[in-house]
C-alpha cells in the first residue's frame, strides 16, 4: 500500500520491476540488459524496449529465467489496481488539483508531466546517464558509472557502478564525499517498521 500511494499514476507492479532489476544485473550492458544505453542511439526507443519488456512480463508473453521469478511481495488486488488507467488518470487529476491548489506561477504548470510520468523519467535517467555518464570507483565488467558525488537528481541512484559492485548495499555512496540522499529515508522507514534492512551498511 506504501508503495502505491508513493508511487501514485506511475505504479510498477513489483514482480515485473524485480525481474527486471535482477536481469539488469545478471546481463549488465549486454543484449539481454532490459536497458543498457549501448544498445540503442537515444533514450527513449531505450525506454519503450524496456516497457515491451514489462509488458511482456505482465502478460506472461515473455520467458523468464526461473531463478529471477521469486523472492517478490506479491498483492494481486493492489497490482491490478496500480496497473489500471483509471488508477493512474485519478492520481494524475490529484496531481492536478494539488497544483491548482498551490502553484503560485504559471510555468510551474510545465512540471506537471514529470509527475505524471515520474516512474519513466527517474527510470530513463538513471538507465541512460548511470551507465554512460561519470566517473568509476570499481573496475566492473559492464558500462556502470557514477554519475554525480551528491546525487540531488535520482536520490542516489545514479551511483551505478557503486551499486553494480555492492548490489545488496542500501547505501549506494562509498567514498567519504559521495552522499546518497536517500539511504537516511530508508532508515527512517528501517526505524518506524515499514521497511525492515536486512543490511545495514
Ligand atoms: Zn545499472
Amino acid at each position: 500500500m506504501f508503495l502505491y500511494i508513493t508511487q501514485g499514476s506511475s505504479y510498477l507492479v513489483p514482480r515485473a520491476y524485480a525481474i527486471m532489476h535482477r536481469m539488469h544485473h545478471a546481463y549488465s550492458d549486454t543484449e539481454k540488459d532490459p536497458h543498457s544505453p549501448h544498445f540503442f542511439k537515444e533514450v527513449f526507443t531505450m525506454m519503450w524496449h524496456t516497457k515491451k519488456i514489462y509488458q511482456g512480463l505482465l502478460n506472461n508473453t515473455f520467458k523468464v529465467d526461473e531463478k529471477f521469478d521469486k523472492n517478490f511481495p506479491v498483492n494481486e488486488t493492489i497490482d491490478r489496481i496500480g496497473d489500471s488507467w483509471i488508477s493512474r488518470i485519478v492520481w494524475g487529476t490529484g496531481y492536478v488539483l494539488f497544483y491548482i491548489n498551490f502553484a503560485t506561477h504559471w510555468w510551474m504548470y510545465l512540471l506537471l508531466p514529470i509527475h505524471f510520468l515520474m516512474g519513466p523519467v527517474h527510470g530513463a535517467i538513471v538507465n541512460w546517464a548511470g551507465h554512460k555518464y561519470g566517473y568509476r570507483n570499481h573496475p566492473e565488467k559492464d558500462q556502470s558509472k557514477n554519475t554525480l558525488p551528491i546525487d540531488f537528481v535520482a536520490g542516489g541512484e545514479l551511483f551505478q557502478n557503486n551499486h553494480h559492485k555492492y548490489g545488496s548495499r542500501p547505501n549506494f555512496a562509498n567514498k567519504w564525499w559521495e552522499i546518497d540522499p536517500t539511504y537516511p529515508v530508508i532508515k527512517v522507514l528501517d526505524a518506524v517498521g515499514i521497511i525492515k534492512l536486512v543490511r545495514a551498511t
